[in-house]
């Protein structure tokens, strides 16, 4: 479809082209050849192996030049699907490993390929800054004290990315709060691999307005009416849940269901290259399994946009361009 599209949940790492991953491993003269299939894609077995494959991908990323590289060629990769507006988690930890000088120098690159990609592909990003949650709370406090140093008109966000079910969302309460008085916005991974009581542990213990994912609420009607009633925005990714297992199929994933329930929901590709998807073709398929029609869409980027962390000039920009009659 090829509708204009917000798209709210995206790892910068997890969008790395595999063609760039091994043209950089090439140059680098990096052995990575095990994470890719026959194909040339990336290759794993289940959610746990994923994040290996992942790391392993993301270990050939060693400096501020590279992340300028991949900044384009994922952003690149977006702009082609359609998408006008993308936010995009950041990890000092893989940016410098935590050190506030050398997270700078990542962000500044990034930020100045962010600049080149609005000026030359018209899509606008905003980042995120994410702990990992299996590094544990300590090293999230470090990542921290980064994104609050940095907050600004281009990073906007705090949230917590990893493996979910490592730790509770208290453990990283100090972060998120630090990043909270810096004037960052919050989002939080919860009600992937976490049930509804996960999503509520997010929502109670580290105050976030939007849940990254947040489907499995669905097990949860009386959570699924909060959700509506507070207009809490969920980050679907129904691609990613669906590659990773979670649900046997389209026509199975609750995105549909929580939308008729009034519940805010956006869809994002997470890891798109991981999960063989494109904005484009997230689009595609939900409209194919849900019956969904351009409305239910424009609908569903118009509820991304009002939850988008930027600012309000940044905002009215990009709504014009989701009018209808833009050209
Ligand atoms: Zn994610």
């Amino acid at each position: 479809m090829s509708l204009p599209k917000i798209e709210l949940h995206l790892h910068l790492e997890g969008a790395a082209p595999p063609a760039f991953i091994r043209g950089l491993a090439r140059e680098k003269s990096i052995d990575i050849s095990g994470i890719f299939a026959e194909d040339g894609s990336y290759a794993y077995r289940d959610f746990r192996h994923f994040l290996k494959v992942y790391e392993a991908a993301t270990s050939v990323l060693t400096g501020p030049e590279d992340y300028r590289r991949l900044t384009l060629a994922v952003l690149e990769e977006s702009a082609a699907s359609g998408v006008v507006y993308s936010e995009t988690f950041l990890s000092p930890d893989f940016c410098g490993g935590r050190d506030l000088g050398a997270w700078r120098e990542h962000l500044h690159a990034i930020e100045e390929a962010a600049a080149e990609a609005e000026r030359t592909m018209g899509i606008t990003l905003r980042a995120i800054v994410t702990p990992i949650r299996h590094f544990g709370p300590d090293k999230a406090k470090e990542t921290a004290l980064c994104a609050a140093e940095t907050a600004g008109r281009f990073v906007t966000g705090f949230g917590l990315a990893g493996d979910e079910t490592v730790g509770k969302p208290k453990d990283f309460a100090w972060s998120f709060d630090m990043a909270r008085e810096a004037g960052l916005r919050l989002t939080c991974h919860a009600g992937e691999w976490g049930g509804p009581d996960s999503i509520r542990d997010a929502l109670r213990d580290l105050r976030v307005e939007r849940i990254g994912h947040g489907v499995r609420a669905i097990e949860d009607l009386a959570l699924v009416d909060e959700l509506a009633e507070r207009g809490i925005v969920l980050e679907c990714c129904p691609g990613s849940n669906i590659a990773l297992g979670i649900y046997p199929g389209w026509r199975r994933h609750p995105i549909g269901e929580l939308f008729r329930r009034e519940v805010k929901v956006t869809v994002s590709t997470d890891d798109p290259p991981f999960f063989h998807t494109t904005m484009a073709r997230e689009y595609d398929r939900l409209a194919e399994a849900f019956d969904w029609d351009e409305g239910v869409f424009r609908t569903i980027a118009r509820t991304a946009l009002d939850a988008a962390f930027c600012d309000p000039d940044t905002r009215a920009r990009i709504a014009k361009l989701l009018e209808p009659d833009h050209a």
